[in-house]
């Protein structure tokens, strides 16, 4: 079975959306392996976001990401990686499908973009990338 590092965002955390998401995620079958709620060092979204260093949106994203507290959980369950991305819909919440998270919950003003309420590893390497920064330690 596959791992997938899930994060509710400090949008989602701060408009009481975690318990939402986690119903979702539930519902679906996944299992909750590990499950944390911190405000991420600059550090570790550095490490997190190592991709998109240098692009446009990456100091904002990353002071947007540190602003406050995060639920960070691991989820567990056959193709949760691609199950999760598809129950979080579309990046930008505009063009979110309806029934999934980013287009149920997400906002089309402000930056809706960066404050899309959710993030969900997109390939077993990530996933595996992302779980050791956000939960060290854990097998
Ligand atoms: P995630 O990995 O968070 O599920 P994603 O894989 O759909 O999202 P990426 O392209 O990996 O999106 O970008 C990672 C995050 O960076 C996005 O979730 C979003 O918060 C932010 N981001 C990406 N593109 C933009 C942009 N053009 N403007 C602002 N923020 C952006």
């Amino acid at each position: 079975t596959e791992r997938s590092l899930v994060l509710i965002k400090p949008d989602g955390f701060a408009r009481g959306l975690t318990g939402a998401v986690l119903e979702r995620i539930e519902r679906k079958g996944y299992r909750l392996a590990a499950l944390s709620v911190l405000t991420p060092t600059r550090e570790m979204l550095a490490e997190h976001y190592a991709e998109h260093d240098g692009k446009p949106f990456y100091e904002p994203l990353v002071a947007f990401m540190s602003s406050g507290p995060v639920t960070a959980v691991v989820i567990e369950g056959e193709q949760c990686i691609a199950g999760f991305r598809s129950l979080a819909g579309a990046t930008d919440p505009t063009k979110a499908a309806p029934g999934s998270i980013r287009g149920d919950f997400g906002r089309d003003w402000g930056n809706p973009v960066q404050e899309n309420i959710v993030h969900g590893s997109d390939s077993p390497q990530s996933a595996a990338r992302e779980i050791a920064i956000w939960f060290p330690g854990l097998g």
